[in-house]
């Protein structure tokens, strides 16, 4: 064991499961572990690398911001956040017209929670069974997992979760009382289950029939991870919250709501954050908004994802059952539990990570090379060639 695992596993919460694995170094869609060994990460901060690692752009604009000015709250106005909220309100299309600045996912879709009972004065909200929203009470709330839920009882009360992609299901619970309906346009942590358009689209027509709002949490899914700048883009679908972070800032962390133009204006100082509409965060979402634009990222990961699919549905193994996904959001679901695949695929250089029990989620960052898209699927194919002896799948 080396020093840092020992000390991290020392002094660390203990909240997670990790690896045995200490990266030093990221460059593109590679990584470099403490005794040089390299890997293609297929991890990608969880999606929050979708450029890949210290992308040059966005180093160049975090340094010169970090030489110039590092605090600046939303108390003051800053260029490049202004700017930041113009190209996330063009970039959400036709229907949004405004932003909230914070700094992760849950706090997004806490944020949207929040705003959608202000705007509506109702209380309650729709959530989907295997729908994942994040971590604090509001979003746990929405969020379906019972090993997340059960331990922080009782919840905020008013939310009912119904079957994803059952239409009627969702119809019949949203009632006079619901604020919202908030969802996954794929549903990743859950399993890689893409919505289907008619669920996506009666999601919003129900909303306009009933007074409630749509909710998309998007913080997975968005900044080209689909293969368009957002999923919803996919179906036409105008949501009136779009939660977004992790790859909003080129790998820093951030999170926003885009704001749709059903929303009344919103009152001064009913919601906020210290942290949010930081100048280094913001710059560092101009640049990595530059290059999603200008080198048409969310194309190349269109392309990429049709290249990776179709060698991974060609892999013949007694092991896999389906493979699915929506974009470079892929996965591949297995007779068996999918760890010890996992750590396999480790071993042999390749960084990948679960969804649900029996599901290896790939999420490579989008600028991932043919040559090591080539690689994983070579990797994924030897490993899942034949189930893992019984002695070995216990040891992983
Ligand atoms: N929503 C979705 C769809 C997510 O995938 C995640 C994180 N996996 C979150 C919310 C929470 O984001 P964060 O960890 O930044 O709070």
């Amino acid at each position: 064991m080396t020093t840092t695992i020992e000390r991290e596993n020392k002094y660390t919460s203990g909240l997670y499961v990790k690896r045995p694995i200490a990266i030093v170094r990221g460059q593109g869609a590679l990584v470099w572990d403490e005794n040089g060994r390299e890997y293609i990460d297929c991890v990608a901060g969880q999606g929050s690398a979708n450029l890949g690692h210290c992308h040059p752009a966005v180093v160049r604009a975090i340094t010169e911001q970090a030489q110039t000015l590092i605090s600046c709250t939303e108390m003051f106005y800053f260029s490049k956040r202004a700017e930041l909220e113009q190209r996330l309100v063009e970039a959400a299309g036709e229907g949004f017209n405004r932003v909230f600045l914070c700094n992760s996912g849950t706090e997004a879709v806490e944020g949207s929670l929040k705003l959608a009972r202000y705007a509506t004065g109702r209380t309650e909200f729709v959530a989907a069974k295997r729908g994942f929203h994040g971590r604090t009470m509001g979003a746990l709330s929405a969020t379906w997992n019972k090993k997340y839920r059960d331990p922080f009882l009782p919840l905020v009360p008013g939310f009912t979760h119904v079957t994803y992609n059952n239409l009627e299901e969702l119809d019949a619970a949203v009632t006079e009382k619901t604020a919202g309906i908030i969802l996954e346009v794929v549903q990743a942590e859950g399993g890689v289950h893409p919505g289907t358009e008619e669920f996506l689209r009666g999601a919003q027509e129900i909303c306009r029939r009933k007074g409630a709002l749509l909710i998309f949490d998007e913080v997975q899914t968005g900044f080209c991870r689909t293969g368009k700048m957002f999923a919803c883009q996919h179906y036409g679908v105008t949501p009136d919250f779009l939660a977004l972070a992790k790859s909003i800032g080129g790998g820093i962390p951030m999170g926003a709501i885009v704001i749709g133009d059903r929303i009344r204006a919103l009152q001064p100082a009913i919601h906020a954050n210290t942290f949010g509409g930081n100048p280094v965060t913001c710059t560092a979402a101009v640049a990595a908004m530059d290059v999603y634009e200008e080198e048409r990222i969310a194309e190349k990961a269109a392309d990429s994802a049709a290249y990776l699919t179709a060698k991974l549905r060609a892999i013949s193994s007694p092991l896999i059952r389906e493979v699915r996904g929506l974009g470079l959001l892929i996965g591949i679901e297995i007779k068996q539990k999918a760890t010890p695949y996992i750590a396999a695929l480790a071993e042999r250089g390749v960084l990948v990570l679960p969804a649900g029990l029996n599901v290896i989620r790939l999420l490579p960052p989008l600028i991932i090379t043919q040559t090591q898209i080539d690689k994983v699927a070579e990797q994924i194919a030897a490993v899942l060639e034949k189930p893992l002896a019984e002695e070995e799948r216990k040891l992983k």
